[in-house]
């Protein structure tokens, strides 16, 4: 399997769990190249999840897609990978368990919106400028502005 963040193709599995439903098998792998850890699924004759985007149009779940945004998002922050894996594993297991085997993209987005949110401030705003699709300067300007605001209440506490 080619490591998501080296490219990397020898890796080595360090754990393997059935899923509740014994209809899939999770694997744990570690790059060999740099000990990085990520996740694969084996499936039987996948059927895929889907994720219907704001025109109407279905396209299949991608971790991947999911992780370069996640990673893009936060570039030069703080955030370590396997908390970025977290997520992803989260957005997945998020899709999968929809009874109609699929999310809208604005449900999935929000769902990582949140999480990134209390990860790392800077990455939040990034992902929802791009993701988000702010209108106008102004509502950017609100949501930082509760963001700010938000953390102040914390420190009174
Ligand atoms: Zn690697």
């Amino acid at each position: 399997m080619k490591c998501p963040y080296c490219g990397f193709t020898q890796d080595r599995v360090v754990d393997s769990r059935e899923s509740k439903e014994a209809d899939s098998i999770r694997r744990r792998r570690e790059c060999e190249g740099c000990n990085k850890r990520f996740t694969t699924y084996e499936r039987i004759d996948e059927i895929p999840y889907m994720v219907v985007k704001k025109d109407g149009r279905r396209e299949k779940f991608d971790r991947q897609k999911v992780l370069s945004g996640l990673l893009h998002a936060c570039e030069k922050r703080p955030v370590s990978a396997n908390k970025l894996e977290q997520i992803v594993d989260e957005t997945e297991a998020y899709v999968v368990d929809s009874p109609e085997r699929e999310r809208s993209t604005s449900e999935v987005g929000e769902l990582i919106m949140t999480r990134l949110k209390e990860i790392d401030t800077v990455a939040y705003i990034r992902f929802a400028s791009v993701y988000r699709d702010f209108q106008d300067v102004g509502e950017f300007k609100q949501e930082l502005d509760e963001l700010v605001s938000g953390k102040d209440q914390k420190k009174r506490k």
